[in-house]
């Protein structure tokens, strides 16, 4: 397996990937890989002739006094995971690679997907991504590109540029690949102290909870949220960011819970942000 960080390099083989006629699959990550990316990885290796991986800690979608410095960071593991894969190439350029001098172009998605949720507390994150992945997109023209549920809004984010700028890429989601307590795994998860490791599935319970509150038939979603926020305080330790009830597919409030209804919620537990989700499809009318 290869591993590239020039744009030029990059280019030169997916060109001749293309010119061959092999389907290219993409797998978007800032590395510091864990089972979650390897199930993405997965996944490409099935669908896909060749697979790239590409590894970027993306300065443009930290915002101001976040962890981008401290952002974990492993080039020799996660090239030994990614070969363990069966992946084709890892694509691991540098900021100066991605955002040369000069640089100055930016991809907004509008208001509805991204002035809600995670990017009220992280101003310009959706932005940040929007572009890194578009930059991707261009770059690669991949038929298919990856993505982690985890990340739920950015999933909606991607899909949209990706529908909107005529990628032609098909947007693939897989579900979140979970610890066996139920935290969601992330990168982010070696920031935590061994009590908050402790206390940190309580996001998922909550969420859980709040699964268990729509099977047995609650619509309001006021209740809905004021049971998983009541969940979320047993934990004194934990500090919500918000909890949301949403419609999955317009991130739309929603003034009865019907139809596919994210929700979701994004956590401080220490100085560690920790965000989940779960997708609920309630039958309409019920
Ligand atoms: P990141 O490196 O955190 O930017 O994540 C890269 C990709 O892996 C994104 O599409 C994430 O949604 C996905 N991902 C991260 N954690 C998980 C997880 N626990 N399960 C599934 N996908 C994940």
């Amino acid at each position: 397996m290869k591993t590239v960080s020039t744009l030029k390099e990059i280019r030169a083989l997916v060109d001749r990937w293309h010119r061959n006629g092999k389907t290219v699959g993409l797998v978007p990550t800032m590395g510091a890989l864990h089972e979650g990316h390897l199930h993405l990885v997965r996944a490409a290796r099935q669908a896909c002739d060749r697979v790239v991986v590409s590894l970027f800690v993306n300065p443009t979608q930290f915002s101001a006094g976040e962890d981008f410095a401290k952002y974990p960071r492993d080039l020799k593991k996660d090239t030994r995971l990614v070969a363990a894969e069966k992946a084709d190439v890892i694509f691991a350029p540098t900021a100066e690679e991605m955002y040369p001098a000069g640089f100055d172009t930016s991809v907004t998605v509008g208001p509805a997907l991204t002035q809600t949720m995670c990017g009220l507390s992280r101003p310009n994150h959706f932005q940040g991504v929007a572009t890194v992945v578009m930059k991707l997109l261009n770059l690669m023209r991949p038929q298919q590109a990856f993505f982690g549920q985890k990340d739920y809004q950015q999933t909606l984010v991607v899909k949209r540029i990706a529908a909107d700028l005529n990628t032609g890429c098909d947007i693939v989601v897989l579900p979140t690949v979970r610890e066996a307590d139920g935290l969601a795994k992330s990168s982010r998860n070696a920031y935590l102290s061994e009590e908050e490791r402790r206390l940190a599935p309580s996001v998922y319970q909550a969420l859980k909870l709040a699964d268990g509150i729509l099977q047995v038939g609650e619509r309001n979603p006021k209740e809905l949220l004021d049971a998983v926020r009541k969940r979320l305080k047993t934990e004194s330790k934990i500090e919500i960011e918000y909890v949301a009830a949403k419609n999955a597919e317009t991130l739309e409030d929603l003034l009865i819970l019907s139809g596919r209804v994210l929700v979701a919620v994004a956590v401080k537990l220490g100085s560690t942000r920790l965000i989940d989700n779960i997708v609920v499809d309630v039958p309409t009318g019920s």
